[in-house]
């Protein structure tokens, strides 16, 4: 009996002169009960009715952008040995140490645990890390550590230190252009600092929306919907619903983090709601 291949995709699309290659860096099921304000048979319906899989399965994804000789790479993944990032880009030939900077959308262990390798060492020796100052000073806020509950101290605070401790010397904050063409886009809530990339160049654009959508076929059609991983749920709410109109509205490509494979996708709007058309695959 043949074992069924496991092979990890990659897809490689431009936005004018950046290519931007989409990484599945693993594939994480969740249960219903992680979205809190929804019950469990009407998000089953749902998923079932835009023809969603159930239970929910949350992709988990990392962009690499190239432009001229330079390498950044946008959220890292869970890290080795449960995130296959490294051995993808090894696959690729490409270089980890090539890679000058990892821009994070934020620190939650699904986004940045790869930025250290299992000895210690930093994964991308040479980059500095960009990420937004309201994020960084939340995890190092040793007073908001406190009113946690340990799995949040253990899962996120002590995560979050430890993975950027390599790169302390070598922090950006997010503001304005943080690389050639990507431009920080503050989406607050979801964590304290969760920021999206608009990625631009010769007129064309993406941006990189980071968690504002977990499960695309709840959070669109019920855009108010909560999840247990929100550091400020209202807030993570109104940062989706704001964010979701000028995005349908402009007719913005979007690629995400946790969007099916190969992640870019359009936002339409669906009376108050929204959906989405995933963007075909363009060679
Ligand atoms: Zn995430």
């Amino acid at each position: 009996m043949l074992s069924e291949p496991r092979i990890f995709p990659q897809y490689t699309r431009r936005i004018g002169d950046v290519s931007i290659t989409s990484i599945v860096d693993d594939v994480n099921p969740i249960p219903f009960s992680d979205i809190v304000s929804l019950a469990p048979d009407e998000a089953e319906r749902t998923l079932l009715e835009n023809f969603q899989p159930s239970p929910i399965i949350v992709p988990v994804l990392c962009f690499l952008l190239l432009w001229e000789d330079r390498m950044a790479l946008v959220d890292t993944g869970f890290g080795e040995p449960r995130g296959r990032l490294n051995e993808t880009l090894r696959d690729a030939g490409v270089d980890r140490e090539d890679i000058d900077t990892v821009i994070l959308t934020h620190m939650h262990p699904d986004h940045s645990c790869g930025l250290r390798l299992p000895s210690g060492e930093a994964a991308f020796p040479n980059a500095d890390v960009v990420l937004a100052k309201a994020e960084m000073d939340h995890w190092d806020d040793s007073a908001a550590m406190e009113r946690a509950t340990e799995r949040q101290r253990e899962r996120y605070f002590r995560s979050a230190r430890y993975q950027i401790e390599p790169y302390r010397d070598r922090l950006r904050w997010a503001d304005g252009e943080v690389w050639p063409g990507v431009t920080a886009v503050p989406m607050p809530g979801h964590t304290p600092g969760h920021t999206g990339y608009m990625v631009e160049s010769r007129g064309e654009r993406a941006l990189i929306w980071g968690d504002l959508c977990h499960v695309p076929g709840l959070q669109l059609p019920f855009p108010g919907i909560k999840t247990k991983y929100d550091s400020l749920p209202d807030l993570t709410a109104q940062t989706r619903e704001r964010n979701l109109g000028w995005i349908a509205d402009d007719r913005i490509l979007i690629a995400g983090m946790h969007m099916h494979f190969p992640g870019y996708a359009y936002i339409v709007r669906r009376g108050d709601a929204y959906g989405y058309v995933q963007e075909p695959w363009v060679l």
